[in-house]
């Protein structure tokens, strides 16, 4: 996972040279977290010679939702923002595995914590991206000791980046202490979400996922697996989930644009059903990863090809 200066970029309504998109050290978002931004996958088919990207309209609709609760203006509109995230596709040539950081900030030099008044820009960067978590294997996660922050002191579901010390904090908190990943519990106690992740479990054949109150994000992928488990009448139940049932589910994964769909092994040192994937994470998994590369068509509405 490395950013390559020379890639081409989106910054101040031109495409140009990462290593040319700076900003001013007092510039408000750096001070004060108030970006707001997105993930977006694009995922390369090396038979067809394309680039797909993953749910782009969700993905940019999602981030002038997000300027909504910030008190943005964003610069570009939602069909314009996904026009540039295609054409950065094609100006850097990719033929590979990427991922794109849409983003909008608060671009002033301003000495105030505040929402109002404040101008902002768009930004989009881009790197090179397989994995971000090891999908081949089971995890090793562990309930955090941090809560997720909750919707009356940062709104989850803005996906601003101050929001992200919360995750930063749980994400440390289980590596250096030897896990993968953590598992947040919300302000209640009921299990919320990974620290980029949503989170599935399933009991009984039946899929068991937080409900949109439990603090999460509402994730891209983790609606995406809803409508998939509902093609594959997978029952589906979106419900608080206590800490104990995480000890006792037949099968957990996470989802996410990073995440893809990584299945759990382990959570605080139990082993999660018989410690392999089981069968509605696999049944799942293989049908995402299928579709999200253009080789299974039933949700090819899913994609937008880049070339021609
Ligand atoms: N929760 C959090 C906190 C996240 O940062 C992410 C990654 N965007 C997700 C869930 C998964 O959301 P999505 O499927 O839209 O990427």
């Amino acid at each position: 996972m490395s950013i390559d200066l020379n890639s081409i970029a989106w910054f101040d309504n031109d495409y140009r040279p990462l290593s040319e998109c700076n900003v001013n050290i007092s510039t408000h978002a750096l001070q004060y977290g108030t970006m707001v931004f997105g993930g977006v996958r694009g995922y390369y088919n090396i038979n067809l010679g394309q680039v797909f990207l993953f749910r782009l309209a969700e993905h940019c609709q999602r981030l002038l939702r997000s300027t909504r609760i910030m008190q943005m203006q964003s610069p570009v509109e939602a069909d314009e923002m996904a026009t540039i995230l295609l054409e950065l596709v094609r100006r850097n040539e990719y033929n590979c595995n990427v991922y794109f950081r849409p983003f909008i900030y608060k671009r002033d030099l301003q000495l105030s914590p505040r929402l109002h008044d404040v101008n902002d820009n768009f930004a989009i960067y881009s790197l090179k991206l397989d994995d971000y978590l090891d999908t081949t294997r089971g995890m090793r996660v562990c309930v955090s000791s941090w809560r997720r922050i909750s919707e009356d002191h940062i709104p989850t579901r803005s996906k601003a980046s101050g929001g992200y010390i919360n995750s930063a904090l749980a994400k440390s908190e289980a590596i250096q202490n030897g896990f993968d990943e953590a598992i947040f519990l919300d302000h209640n106690g009921f299990v919320s979400e990974g620290s980029a992740e949503n989170i599935f479990i399933v009991r009984d054949g039946k899929l068991i996922t937080p409900p949109i109150g439990s603090s999460i994000l509402e994730g891209i992928t983790r609606r995406s697996i809803i409508e998939l488990a509902n093609f594959l009448q997978i029952e589906v139940v979106e419900r608080n989930i206590a800490r104990s049932e995480l000890y006792i589910c037949d099968e957990a994964f996470f989802c996410g644009t990073g995440a893809q769909v990584a299945w759990i092994g382990e959570i605080d040192r139990r082993t999660v059903g018989s410690g392999e994937i089981g069968p509605v994470t696999s049944a799942l998994r293989d049908k995402f990863q299928k579709i999200v590369i253009g080789e299974d068509t039933d949700f090819d509405h899913w994609l937008s090809p880049a070339y021609s």
